[in-house]
């Protein structure tokens, strides 16, 4: 085969050059494509593929006009792929191109998503001992594994870095921050159980990095080199996450994002600070997307009526990074507090900040040199915003008392100010997006500019009125003057008259109407308007630039104000939120008291009429037994009280009369398992290993939620490993818990264990019809109402009916051998709940049921009995359910 030459063969080898997954090629005023990158894009993007032979080969072709790139670069970049950019450039005999970005999600700077772009890092810390990693939940905490994570937003600018103590840590903080782009560090690569869940559990690219960026002499170097000696000294960061900064900044270099020089402070990201909310839980509790993976019905998007995209990135990553500082949340209380109750004020300032623009990703656009002179005028503007949100705030005496004056003074009003009069006085009012054309300062702004300008319109006045001068001074009709783009000026003059032209006319073009005519005046006009546009052109661009690098200069104060306007964005709409829906302020303490007063669930409440519920805990009751009817408000309850505590550890109002809410350092959730199901993960596996996680995780001063867990597995099993877990948590780990179970048999642990106490959902059942109450009292229920659950599913009357008459037989049979005595569940008593056995139809190693001497049920009944237990009427289909009903009719029957 022969080589490719020319464009295509440049293509192929500046291809071989870089890893990236497409090229697209400067080629004149076409960005291309060659070979398989062609066909990926014309797929993509659909794209006309055309092709192009070389050395008679003919390889598939397809472009796109140079100004049209960005759009195309970006669906790539967000479908996932990395796509190298390649300029054209002039040499001396011709032209040649190379690479000067190769643009990856994590370093793309175009993006039109609000929310924020984090670039990760993650690295395993070489320093300890063993290679080998606990798992999942799995082994001690001696010798584990520890990380280093680095997370950078480029189109912000924010830098951050965490060291995470075990990989469970270290997926959290990667869900908190939730990258789109990931470098796994040298030994992460090898780590295949990690990468799946880098993989299963993000949304994120996950890319190869030069391995020599993470040596960790290399990384401190230029981590050093980046933020400042004493930055890095202070900071005192593990070998692990100097090495992921490093990799990071060295990864933004070479992809050639330019934006290096926004990234001006380096922050650390302390777990401790925050509450723990692992990934299962950010999911459980729909932090930012339902469970099916939509944004609306989420608790972000129910609360977020933030102004600006700025702010609403800022009360997202509030959400999905809670603190645990009373003082941060006290001062965030008492804006929220004084916003909710200046109505008229908080509606002015969100009317004034919805004037803002997103000045953090502007400053980047600065600094990369990508910004034109609309988004400085953007820069001007928005900081226009911060003295009027500023004046709004002092003129409020409710504001003015509140620490929203402190969150004001974060920002320097008056280099702001100053820096904001430049750009007025620099701008024209109405500047196109293209910076090189002239057209983007304002008149009085630079005398020499303004000197070209005046020369420049003085040439366009004379060129303007030339035809009427023409008309006049020849006595000549029908003349106009014009310009294209192959005669230049000329002077048109109708065929009728074109024989009365003077004699310094001189003809260029001959028309079917017309004659086309120049003079030595206008040839001497034109070269002057030419140069005077080139010149205007040229200075004008200089100008430009020098205002942005000035712009670029001030990233950091850029930064500042974004920041201020974005929390009193995010404030105002936590208080908007809380005025609007009747939410109160939580009184936050150490304690370990969770007392909630007509609790609400923030999301459920918008579009249900709400039966508000309490919740009282505390030290001597901290462990609540949930139960109650299927569908009555189990887990409606339970996350309730999650989201609650978390509203609260924001800093936010909450949906209840009155909340008295002991700070938590993490919640953790076991919830449904839609989504694994479809991940293709077995449920009871899963189950299993988040009830481990949260084992292994939770402290005492964490809340549990456990939502039936043990159901995925046949019923003895599952009340072992209630049971057992229960005994855990509330023996050796002592965190606040709500389980809610299907299990009664658990109920009789509140007389043995101390902390445990019984709430239930209550139902009203009259002629076997179920009224659900939804409120929760004190103590146990004994009831499942499945039957009923089967005839709200759709399951035919006649099968409900004679479920029904099954069911009371079999409860009438139950009750005759239990002597009259005892309970009328039939599962309550195989269970023996003073000592935590089995007994009855249940050997005591848990094996298989074995009919004993006093047992009046046979066989079949028994059997129908235990599957009747152990269906989970919530995860089976209507039709699946019918089936087994008939099934049961069949054995009992016979
Ligand atoms: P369970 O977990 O007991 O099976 P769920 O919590 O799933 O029940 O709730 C079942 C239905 O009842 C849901 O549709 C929910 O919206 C509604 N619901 C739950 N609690 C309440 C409440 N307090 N007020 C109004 N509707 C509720
Ligand atoms: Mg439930």
């Amino acid at each position: 085969m022969t080589e490719a030459t020319g464009i295509v063969g440049e293509f192929l080898s500046l291809k071989a050059e870089t890893d990236a997954d497409i090229l697209a090629m400067q080629c004149g005023d076409f960005y291309e494509f060659f070979g398989d990158d062609a066909e990926l894009v014309g797929e993509e993007l659909d794209l006309k593929v055309t092709s192009k032979s070389s050395q008679g080969q003919s390889y598939p072709m397809a472009g796109v006009p140079l100004q049209d790139l960005t759009p195309y670069l970006k669906a790539l970049v967000e479908r996932g792929y990395r796509v190298a950019v390649a300029d054209q450039y002039e040499t001396d005999d011709g032209h040649a191109r190379e690479i000067v970005r190769v643009v990856t999600p994590g370093t793309l700077l175009e993006t039109s998503d609000a929310d924020a772009q984090y670039l990760a890092a993650i690295v395993v810390d070489a320093t300890a001992g063993s290679s080998g990693r606990s798992g999942t939940g799995g082994g001690s905490s001696a010798g584990e594994t520890t990380y280093g994570l680095a997370f950078a937003d480029i189109t912000t600018g924010r830098f951050l870095v965490a060291n995470a103590e075990d990989v469970d840590e270290a997926m959290t903080e990667c869900y908190r921050f939730d990258p789109v782009e990931i470098l796994p560090g040298p030994r992460v690569r090898t780590d295949d159980e990690l990468l799946t869940q880098l993989r299963d559990r993000l949304d994120a690219r996950l890319s190869l990095a030069d391995t020599e960026s993470f040596a960790p002499k290399r990384a401190t170097h230029r981590l050093r080199g980046q933020f400042g000696d004493e930055t890095v000294d202070r900071l005192e960061l593990t070998e692990a996450t100097r090495s992921a900064a490093g990799a990071v900044l060295s990864y933004v270099e070479e992809t050639g994002a330019g934006v290096l020089a926004s990234m001006t402070r380096l922050q650390t990201h302390r777990g401790d600070d925050h509450v723990t909310l692992d990934v299962t839980t950010q999911r459980n509790l729909e932090l930012t997307e339902t469970m099916h993976g939509d944004r609306s019905g989420s608790l972000f998007a129910t609360i977020d009526h933030t102004e600006t995209s700025a702010g609403g990135r800022l009360l997202k990553e509030w959400l999905q990074r809670p603190r645990r500082s009373l003082e941060v949340l006290e001062t965030r209380q008492a804006s929220v507090e004084a916003l909710a109750a200046s109505a008229l004020a908080r509606d002015e300032l969100r009317e004034v900040l919805g004037e803002a623009y997103d000045l953090e990703r502007l400053a980047s656009r600065a600094t990369h040199g990508s910004a034109d002179a609309q988004d400085l005028l953007s820069v001007r503007d928005t900081l226009a915003v911060l003295p009027r949100v500023a004046e709004c705030v002092e003129s409020t005496p409710d504001l003015a008392a509140s620490p929203l004056t402190d969150i004001l003074e974060r920002a320097d009003r008056e280099q702001a100010a100053a820096l904001q009069n430049r750009l007025a006085e620099a701008l024209a009012d109405d500047p196109p997006s293209t910076v090189r054309q002239g057209g983007l300062l304002a008149r009085g702004y630079d005398d020499e500019l303004d000197d070209l300008i005046d020369r420049h319109e003085a040439v366009i006045e004379w060129l303007e009125t030339l035809a009427d001068r023409e008309k006049r001074e020849h006595d000549l009709s029908h003349v106009s003057v014009d310009r294209n783009k192959t005669d230049g000026y000329y002077i048109q003059v109708g065929r009728s008259v074109a024989d009365q032209v003077p004699e310094h006319y001189e003809e260029i073009k001959q028309l079917k109407n017309s004659k086309r005519f120049t003079t030595d005046e206008l040839e001497a006009k034109e070269r002057e308007i030419l140069r005077l546009e080139e010149q205007r052109g040229e200075l004008e661009y200089e100008l430009f630039q020098r205002l942005r690098a000035d712009v670029a200069d001030h990233a950091t104060l850029l930064q500042d104000v974004g920041r201020t306007l974005a929390t009193i964005d995010a404030l105002a709409s936590l208080a908007s939120h809380a005025a609007e829906n009747g939410w109160v302020r939580p009184t936050v303490h150490d304690g370990d008291a969770l007392e909630i007063t007509q609790g609400r669930h923030p999301v459920v409440e918008q579009t249900t009429e709400f039966v508000p519920n309490d919740v009282s805990m505390d030290r001597n009751r901290g462990f609540l037994l949930v139960t109650g009817p299927n569908m009555s408000g189990k887990s409606t309850y339970m996350r309730q009280v999650a989201c609650i505590v978390l509203l609260a550890q924001i800093g936010g109002f909450v949906p209840a009369r009155e909340a008295e809410i002991g700070l938590v350092d993490g919640i953790f959730t076991r919830v449904g398992a839609l989504d694994e199901l479809a991940q293709g993960r077995s449920t009871f596996m899963v189950e299993m290993s988040e009830l481990s996680n949260i084992l292994h995780a939770a402290t005492e001063e964490s809340l549990v939620i456990l939502d039936e867990v043990g159901r995925g597995t046949a019923t003895y099993d599952g009340i072992s490993i209630a049971w057992a877990a229960t005994e855990y948590l509330h023996n050796e780990i002592g965190a606040k818990t709500l389980f809610a179970t299907h299990y009664h048999e658990l109920t009789g642990l509140a007389d043995t264990l101390p902390r445990v106490a019984n709430v239930h959902v209550a139902a009203d059942e009259r002629d076997g019809d179920v009224t659900f109450l939804r409120t929760v009292r004190d103590g146990p229920t004994d009831r499942s109402y499945g039957i009923h659950v089967a005839g709200l599913a759709g399951v035919p009357d006649p099968v409900v009916d004679r479920a029904r008459d099954v069911l009371d037989r079999l409860r009438e049979e139950k009750a005759i051998e239990a002597k009259g005595g005892g309970s009328s569940d039939p599962v309550q008593t195989v269970f023996d709940v003073s000592s935590g056995s089995f007994r009855g139809p249940v050997n005591a190693d848990g094996g298989e049921p074995e009919p004993d001497a006093g047992e009046t049920l046979d066989a079949d009944t028994q059997a129908v009995l235990e599957e009747l237990s152990s269906v989970d009427v919530n995860a089976t289909p209507p039709v699946e359910l019918l089936t087994k009903v008939q099934e049961w009719q069949a054995k009992l029957d016979d």
